[in-house]
């Protein structure tokens, strides 16, 4: 008998999890600093959106909606689905841990990709399951190695599509293959935080694939081009199904008023969201194209952050380079957790943001020729 305990003791696997470790935000010393490392947008948040936002401060008394129904119905009206699938979460952390917590139970198996986003394997530990990491080709999710990896344990499949921090996608060709593979009892998540930014036609989010299966969720954020980050709103749509096992779990009011308020805004200002996504667009194009000029890698991003490769020279390495940077005011994401050791992710940003860290770059890369 092992000796006995003096104080409460967390359940076996807890202490296991490393927490999750959010982007940088503080340059010390530097006067103006750009936040390049969560993927926030630079242009703030729809002004609908905040103006909503302060009317709410006059009923703070008040408990929200449990069911967050001018949410779910304004997703509902702008994607053309049916609001009783539609589940909103305080994040879509949130909602990608509930999943956790429904289907895997200790020994089950969750599988992630190589270069998945880490909150998965957080919340797979934290239900008491078994992460089972597949590796990817090329930075791009591989479905015959996810397919491989399926065995009788398996109850949950994440996939970032587009991926984070690669910035990939695999096209809807091959998620269909992917979820025709599966055994109808593992339960396909489809994580499309940066959907909104992609412009290529042989992606999709998920909706379709929701819609004509049983075993397939789709989340999604007001966090990133909608410019919510700071009020923790994601939404999932998923079967009857599933929608009702999660329902039996979740805090009854897992979506605050004032979030309800502004999100509800926010997803019907489409022309907000259209400005946003050009710039993205336009700015992206420049990161990239000054990057390759400065003689470094990229992998092709969809999304509105980019990965770049350093060399793997004494000075030149990403560390050096973050440190580089910081002391300039322009914080990148290190992304070594995520099996890339040599590499920083940048968020594009303003014009002033991409412009200085490309002014920045060339000089980190000049500094030792
Ligand atoms: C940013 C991000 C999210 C969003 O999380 P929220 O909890 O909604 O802020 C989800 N998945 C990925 C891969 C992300 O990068």
């Amino acid at each position: 008998m092992s000796t006995e305990a003096t104080s409460p003791t967390p359940r076996p696997g807890i202490l296991d999890i490393s927490a999750y470790v959010p982007g940088k935000e503080h340059a010390p010393g530097v006067a103006k600093v750009h936040k390049l490392s969560s993927n926030e947008t630079p242009l703030g948040a729809s002004p609908a959106a905040i103006e909503a936002f302060q009317k709410a401060a006059f009923q703070l008394e008040r408990y929200p909606d449990g069911q967050a129904t001018l949410l779910r119905d304004s997703i509902a009206s702008v994607y053309g689905l049916n609001p009783a699938n539609i589940m909103c979460g305080n994040g879509s952390d949130e909602l990608l841990g509930l999943l956790c917590t429904v289907y895997l139970g200790a020994g089950d198996e969750g599988i992630i990709t190589e270069h998945g986003f880490s909150v998965y394997k957080i919340q797979i530990k934290a239900a008491g399951g078994t992460p089972v990491t597949v590796k990817e080709k090329d930075c791009r999710i591989d479905v015959d190695a996810i397919l491989a990896a399926v065995t009788e344990r398996t109850k949950i499949v994440f996939l970032t599509n587009p991926g984070n921090p690669t910035g990939t996608y695999i096209p809807v060709s091959e998620v269909r293959r992917l979820q025709a593979g599966l055994p109808k009892t593992v339960l396909l998540v489809l994580d499309a935080a940066y959907a909104e930014y992609v412009r290529t036609n042989d992606y999709e989010a998920g909706v379709e694939l929701v819609s004509s299966s049983r075993n397939v969720v789709m989340t999604r954020t007001f966090s990133k081009v909608y410019g919510l980050a700071a009020l923790r709103v994601g939404w999932m749509y998923a079967p009857q199904a599933v929608i009702s096992a999660v329902n039996r779990i979740r805090a009854p009011f897992n979506i605050n008023a004032p979030a309800i308020a502004a999100a509800s805004v926010a997803i019907r200002d489409l022309g907000f969201i259209e400005r946003a996504v050009a710039h993205n667009t336009e700015w992206m194009e420049k990161v990239v194209d000054g990057l390759k000029e400065i003689g470094l890698t990229v992998t092709p991003s969809v999304t509105n952050f980019v990965l770049i490769h350093f060399p793997d020279a004494e000075g030149r390495r990403a560390r050096d380079a973050d440190e580089y940077l910081t002391q300039r005011g322009y914080i990148l994401r290190a992304v070594s957790g995520y099996g890339f050791p040599n590499a920083l992710r940048m968020t594009i940003g303003t014009q002033e943001a991409c412009e200085g860290v490309l002014a920045a770059l060339r000089g980190f890369v000049s500094r030792l020729a």
